[in-house]
């Protein structure tokens, strides 16, 4: 049994219209999704991803209003490496980061920034056989666009405590000192860990969890044996999009299982995704009051580009 790779990677904003700008317009993802918070529908809950919200693509966001910022230390990821295909995407997503403000640092086949609530992300030139997952956007041309996760970057006072879970558990594959590969039969991606001696603070501009991807098929069988393993995982939650088990890894990282399916297509057109307001089922009778109290969001690059469709 093997994980997919990344699924999503979730974090936490404390102003949805500028992720907004900042993911739609300036990085060109798409917002594939826009739904709410299951635990509280008065704030936002926003997927961003590829044309067609694929696992593997997919960085999503719950809004906490008014949130300080958080500082990520030890169990918390604080990097998101994104695969780009160019020395010419490098220097694409250098000028454009450039010219809005945002303070980049250009390694030898990377380029890193951070998101407006300093949430750390890099550009990564990578060889891959495996598919481009990238969004349509009139700005950035297709051959530079993020073309998905490579990695995340986490945090821990020893990767040895973590090693015997990854290995063991969820079947990640060592590769080097303290990075593991997630690879599957689709795609895949890498796992790495930073010492620190720091512990964090959650908050604006952090990472709440990592979700890894489960076929199908496999999903009931990962619960058992992460439970098994004393991880205490959560049953499995249906997530309408994807379900779902949450649980920590032993350098205390939150860790998600998600299936690769049903997909954002399951409540509304792909031609439509992220266009309007998604709920849960249990929330829709409240349609109409959530539409005036949740703040409204920018016009996304898809609306630009059509005119407002
Ligand atoms: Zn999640």
């Amino acid at each position: 049994m093997k994980l997919e790779g990344i699924h999503h990677v979730t974090a936490i904003t404390a102003d949805a219209p500028g992720n907004v700008d900042f993911y739609a317009r300036v990085l060109g993802l798409r917002l594939v999704k826009k739904s709410v918070n299951q635990d509280d529908p008065t704030v936002y809950h926003l997927f961003y991803g590829d044309e067609r919200g694929d696992p593997g693509a997919d960085i999503t966001f719950f809004e906490y209003p008014g949130a300080r910022r958080g500082t990520a230390g030890a169990g918390m990821v604080h990097r998101i490496a994104w695969r780009v295909a160019s020395e010419d995407a490098l220097a694409f997503w250098e000028e454009r980061l450039r010219a809005e403000g945002v303070a980049t640092e250009r390694g030898d086949a990377s380029l890193l920034f951070a998101d407006p609530e300093g949430l750390g992300h890099e550009l990564l030139l990578v060889e891959t056989s495996d598919q481009p997952l990238i969004a349509d956007h009139p700005e950035v041309p297709s051959e530079v666009a993020l073309q998905g996760f490579d990695s995340v970057r986490a945090y821990t006072f020893d990767p040895e405590q973590s090693r015997h879970f990854l290995e063991q558990t969820l079947e990640f594959s060592p590769d080097g000192e303290a990075t593991w590969e997630v690879r599957g039969e689709q795609r895949g991606s890498f796992y790495r860990y930073d010492r620190t001696d720091q512990r964090g603070a959650g908050g604006a501009g952090t990472v709440h969890h990592v979700a890894w991807a489960s076929p199908m098929d496999d999903h009931e069988a990962w619960q058992k044996r992460v439970a098994e393993a004393g991880a205490s995982p959560t049953p499995v939650i249906d997530r309408f999009y994807f379900r779902s088990i949450y649980f920590r890894e032993p350098s205390g990282v939150l860790f998600e299982i998600a299936t690769v399916g049903p997909g954002f297509d399951v409540d509304e057109p792909l031609e439509e995704l992220g266009e309007h307001l998604s709920l849960p089922p249990a929330y829709e009778q409240l349609r109409d009051r959530l539409e005036q109290v949740l703040t409204p969001l920018p016009d996304t690059h898809r609306q630009l580009a059509t005119g407002g469709r």
